[in-house]
């Protein structure tokens, strides 16, 4: 579990707000569910036979419930999507959350036990159009924040009849090969054969080689949807490889599969920065209605490792250093009224010889150093511009308007209305303020 200090938080909050940017533009409002949800909730839809649910999760007793922190967000949010009816209310719903994830796995540059994912949800709509759009909007956040290269897998698990044939398929392959795999899938053989294909164990990797494709065992309504996805997806021009080895870590998948994986950064085998899918029999299996649904995760720390390290983080535009005795209270004011403009301001107030504090501004960043020294009994102030290393004397009555000009910010700031004796208090926002 990390600590994310304020200096990576710049990249993060530039993340963030991309991902929100691209899901907004596709009409995906912001959900906000618990961290914690029910055991059981995770057991079911998650899968028992699933690494997250036989091992990975925190799961406590509290009060008489069965409670686990959330090991992904899918659940959750079907979870809330039934409990409160959406399907009633309007035929399709578009979903995001953003949030901390938590599972008790070995931890690696890219996995952790507490990370952070992005994730769409799409209800109501069976796709594949919808499919085609998802993905779509995953490679475009993607590409406007710089991801290298990076490629598509999509497979299809089908539907109903199609799973029990390829499970018959499956242990048909297995079944011979049972002493060579490892502990666990030689456990799940039978309850779960699926879950071999998706083991990183090289035992399980070398019995898989020449298993029975998915892609043959399709029904015809199956197949159809596969077909149209691929179509669409040529149409966008997505950068895909139909993968039928795809078959990914929850249990809760129909139809459309995918994984968005990156060939550049060195993350080994954390390349996977998204995974998604249909999941076409949950919100049913909720209590809810026959509501299709697909949706995808995002990790954030990965994306974060493969995204160009250009964000910095700003300092403050000014740096207000009260020398004289007087300087402290003016520069309190004069602060609070920069802030007010909209200007971010410090106030350094641990004394010392000028030359330290304007070498203490500089090395936090500050645009501006605001001296309050002996020119204060004049009524001026002196102003330090650090990037262009020049000086000058303005009236500290105007001072804070002088200084947000040149830095450039908004000259209309909402504030509350002036308070009569307050010189420099400005008129109300987006009057034109001249001096005075
Ligand atoms: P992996 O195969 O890499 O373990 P997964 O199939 O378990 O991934 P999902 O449950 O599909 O992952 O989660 C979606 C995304 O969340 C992953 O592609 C990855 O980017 C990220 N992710 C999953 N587990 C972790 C973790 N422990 N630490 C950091 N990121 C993670
Ligand atoms: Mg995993």
């Amino acid at each position: 579990m990390n600590d994310i200090l304020p200096d990576e938080v710049v990249r993060w909050q530039r993340l963030e707000a991309a991902f929100r940017r691209h899901a907004e533009l596709q009409g995906y409002a912001e959900v906000r569910t618990p961290i914690i949800e029910q055991t059981a909730l995770f057991r079911r839809q998650v899968g028992e036979t699933t690494d997250i649910v036989e091992k990975e999760m925190y799961s406590f007793e509290r009060h008489g419930d069965d409670l686990t922190v959330r090991p992904e967000g899918t659940a959750g949010a079907a979870r809330a999507y039934v409990e409160h009816q959406l399907a009633a209310k309007e035929p399709v719903s578009r979903w995001y959350y953003l949030g901390p994830m938590f599972r008790g796995e070995r931890p690696a540059k890219g996995r952790y036990r507490q990370f952070y994912q992005a994730g769409c949800e799409l209800y109501g709509d069976a796709g594949p159009l919808s499919d085609a759009e998802i993905i779509d909007l995953v490679c475009g956040l993607f590409r406007d924040i710089g991801v290298g290269e990076f490629v598509v897998h999509v497979n299809s698990l089908g539907s109903g009849g199609t799973r029990d044939r390829y499970r018959d398929a499956l242990l048909a392959h297995f079944e011979p090969r049972k002493d060579k795999l490892s502990d666990d899938s030689q456990r799940r053989l039978f309850k779960n054969p699926l879950r071999i294909l998706d083991s990183k164990d090289p035992r399980d990797r070398e019995a898989a080689a020449g298993a029975p494709s998915i892609l043959d065992v399709l029904d015809d309504a199956d197949r159809a949807h596969w077909q149209g996805l691929l179509g669409y997806l040529d149409a966008l021009g997505v950068p895909y490889v139909a993968d039928p080895s795809l078959v990914r870590g929850l249990d809760y998948y129909t139809r459309t599969l995918f994984e968005v994986k990156t060939k550049a950064a060195d993350l080994g085998s954390q390349n996977t920065l998204c995974g998604g899918g249909r999941y076409d029999n949950m919100i049913k299996s909720l209590g809810g209605p026959d509501v299709p649904a697909i949706g995808f995760a995002l990790g954030l720390e990965r994306l974060l490792l493969s995204m160009p390290d250009t964000a910095r983080k700003a300092g403050p535009g000014a740096v207000i250093l009260p020398l004289a005795p007087e300087g402290a209270k003016k520069g309190l004011v004069l602060a609070r009224d920069l802030r007010a403009l909209g200007v971010v301001a410090e106030l350094d107030g641990r004394g010392g010889k000028l030359k330290t504090m304007l070498a203490r501004a500089e090395k936090r960043g500050a645009a501006m150093c605001v001296i309050l020294g002996e020119e204060v009994q004049r009524g001026t102030v002196a102003v330090k511009d650090l990037a262009a290393r020049v000086q000058d004397e303005i009236p500290l009555e105007s001072a804070a308007r002088i200084i947000a000009d040149r830095l450039g910010q908004p000259r209309a700031v909402p504030r509350p209305p002036a308070q009569p004796g307050d010189p420099q208090t400005p008129g109300p926002a987006g009057e034109a303020r001249g001096p005075r």
